[in-house]
């Protein structure tokens, strides 16, 4: 039977596009949704049908990181699974912390989802003193200036910003100099860190725009055609 089991050392991670560390997330999405179905196995091609892509994708994208099942045979879901959280490094937990609880800011907290991807969220930040010193959604809101003190006491390793736009950088440089290694930013502005430090920006408006544009341009094409 197939083997998900890794058979090679990674490469330099700066050497994988972004592309395909993006899909490696899908694939695991997608292998999590097959194994609470009922599936112990799958196939490139299968993997590659659901998500939209070709089954030569899908090899070439895990052959960055090793070899993985057998040509013909597929992948077990549960190794598969294993490897490919190995290799984004969610294999283990994640302290993190949010700066900002508002709108945004409570929403995350409350999402139970991030526990059982490897993140923990495990103390949050407001300027606002009457949003702090409170639990809000399991986790304890600090003001701002207790930064430094609570990511070294939590060992907190990533930030969250979901603060105004005008006070992202700050928050940003504050979680920085407190130590955390890597920032999911959701403010819509570009930060500037720092390269020792990771940063993904989130933004559903531009998400909705790469939408919007494949819908415009499908309108377009059934006009053209009628
Ligand atoms: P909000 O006004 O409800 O909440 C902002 C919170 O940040 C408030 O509690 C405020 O007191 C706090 N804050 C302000 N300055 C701070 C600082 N320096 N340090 C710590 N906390 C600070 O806003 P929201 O609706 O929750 O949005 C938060 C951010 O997320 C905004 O930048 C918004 O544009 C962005 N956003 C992004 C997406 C996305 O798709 N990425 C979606 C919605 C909102």
């Amino acid at each position: 039977m197939a083997t998900g089991r890794r058979k090679t050392e990674p490469v330099d991670p700066r050497d994988v596009p972004k592309a395909v560390v993006n899909r490696l997330s899908l694939y695991l999405r997608e292998l999590q949704q097959l194994l609470s179905g009922g599936h112990a196995t799958t196939s490139s091609s299968r993997l590659g049908q659901q998500l939209g892509f070709t089954d030569a994708q899908v090899r070439k994208d895990l052959a960055y990181f090793g070899q993985f099942g057998q040509p013909g045979v597929g992948y077990r879901c549960e190794e598969l699974i294993a490897a490919i959280r190995a290799i984004l490094g969610t294999d283990r937990q994640w302290r993190v912390a949010m700066v900002g609880v508002g709108n945004l800011g409570r929403a995350l907290l409350g999402y139970r989802g991030f526990i059982s991807q490897g993140f923990r969220v495990v103390a949050a930040f407001d300027v606002d003193a009457t949003k702090t010193e409170r639990v809000v959604e399991g986790v304890q809101v600090y003001p701002l200036e207790e930064v430094g003190r609570v990511v070294a006491a939590e060992s907190i390793e990533l930030g969250l910003v979901a603060v105004p736009a005008s006070a992202a950088q700050s928050a940003a440089d504050r979680l920085v100099d407190a130590g955390v290694s890597g920032i999911l930013n959701f403010a819509p502005v570009t930060l500037n860190l720092p390269p020792e430090v990771s940063i993904v920006g989130v933004d559903l408006a531009t998400e909705l725009e790469q939408l919007c544009f494949s819908v415009a341009n499908r309108v377009e094409r059934s006009t053209e055609k009628s």
